[in-house]
């Protein structure tokens, strides 16, 4: 994703796809570092102009979330996830 300057916010993060399209603020950027199954992402606490896929379970380093995928509402790219919920997977260590 690019990120631009722009006059609302501090940073909009656009769809590098047809980059037209403001998904994100800076603000709501929880990480820029997130490796997962799929590369190098961005974790959004919240994002707009996106469409969202059903809802599914992903086991992550931190636990199992009940994510959905979301896209770019212009032209459909593909962009990542949404954390919806963070299961709970507290089971006791066995000593
Ligand atoms: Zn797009």
């Amino acid at each position: 994703m690019d990120a631009k300057r722009c006059h609302l916010f501090e940073l909009v993060y656009y769809c590098a796809s047809c980059n037209c399209n403001p998904i994100a603020i800076h603000d709501q950027v929880y990480s820029r570092l997130y490796k997962g199954a799929e590369g190098r992402g961005y974790l959004f606490r919240s994002a707009f102009n996106v469409t969202k896929g059903p809802l599914e379970e992903r086991q992550f380093t931190t636990g199992l979330f009940t994510v959905s995928t979301i896209a770019c509402c212009r032209c459909n790219q593909y962009l990542g996830w949404h954390y919806v919920r963070h299961l709970s997977n507290q089971k006791k260590k066995e000593v």
